[in-house]
């Protein structure tokens, strides 16, 4: 089995993810896929001496689950001699993940769960955060797994354009918006995890208290479970969508993409989806 390293070089020079001289912020979340990418990154950036490679963190503000994997991603960091940043969704929106998650119970809300809510804002609090460490481009720790959920996820959504618009490499749209790349979408998670083990990386194992909620875990299971009968269909999945997104004629992100009316970030609607959400919590 080539090693991780290895494979992650080749995915970086299939998609063309990165310059000699980029500077690279690495999204850390404290679990095993995040503090692995950073362990692979920092080595693979001992080649380049004109890069550089920065961890940024989102704090959701999950009591009892975030707090831990920010102490694991920040001891990474540390050891690795990586400058570390963090952001918040309390100073960055007035609001933690449980307050929201609280807020939106009281108002009855049945519609959206807390990983609906807690994905728009962590999308553009990362995207902030990238911005702020002038990073040329984000990498995330989407694994093929997360990666061939995600493909299913949209379309069971019926979100089809989205589905397109996922790739390796995100394209260069905004001068606001960091493009990001995903150095792991090739490499199953149950890797990631062999090599945090083997290597002895610390990481949260401990699962977020509102994941259960999400519909990813049930097409989670169910590809799991398709990946035991017969084995590579994730390879396949993948594949396909890789191949279906160059023969589709979807409307380019870039043509469609104005500053949010509120915060100025970059959205495709005139107030983006996480100040929409915040009115809304606002209102009560
Ligand atoms: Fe956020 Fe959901 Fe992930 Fe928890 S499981 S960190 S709520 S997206
Ligand atoms: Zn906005």
């Amino acid at each position: 089995m080539k090693s991780i390293e290895r494979k992650v070089r080749a995915t970086i020079a299939k998609y063309n993810m990165l310059k000699f001289d980029d500077r690279l912020a690495v999204a850390v979340s404290g679990g095993k896929d995040s503090v692995s990418l950073l362990h692979v990154m920092c080595k693979m950036e001992k080649d380049y001496p004109k890069a550089s490679l920065v961890a940024v963190s989102v704090d959701e503000g999950i009591a009892g689950y975030r707090d831990e994997a920010l102490k694991i991603a920040a001891e990474n960091c540390k050891k690795l001699g990586v400058e570390h940043h963090i952001i918040s969704f309390k100073q960055l929106y007035g609001f933690t993940l449980d307050e929201v998650v609280a807020r939106v119970k009281m108002a009855g809300e049945k519609e959206l769960t807390a990983c609906a809510y807690c994905g728009v804002l962590r999308r553009k609090a990362l995207n902030i955060i990238a911005r702020n460490v002038e990073a040329d481009k984000l990498a995330t720790a989407h694994t093929l797994d997360d990666e061939v959920q995600t493909v299913l996820l949209n379309m069971l959504h019926g979100d089809v354009t989205r589905m397109l618009r996922e790739k390796p490499v995100t394209d260069e749209v905004h001068p606001k918006l960091v493009p990001r790349i995903k150095p792991f979408c090739e490499i199953p998670e149950r890797e990631t995890a062999l090599f945090a083990y083997v290597r002895k990386i610390s990481f949260q194992s401990i699962i977020c208290p509102y994941a259960s909620e999400a519909l990813r875990n049930e097409i989670r299971v169910f590809l799991n479970r398709m990946e035991e009968k017969h084995a590579g269909i994730k390879f396949t999945l993948f594949n396909s969508a890789q191949k279906i997104r160059p023969i589709v004629n979807y409307p380019q992100l870039k043509e469609s993409l104005m500053d949010c009316s509120i915060c100025g970030e970059p959205t495709t609607q005139k107030v983006c989806k996480a100040c929409e959400f915040l009115q809304k919590l606002e209102k009560g």
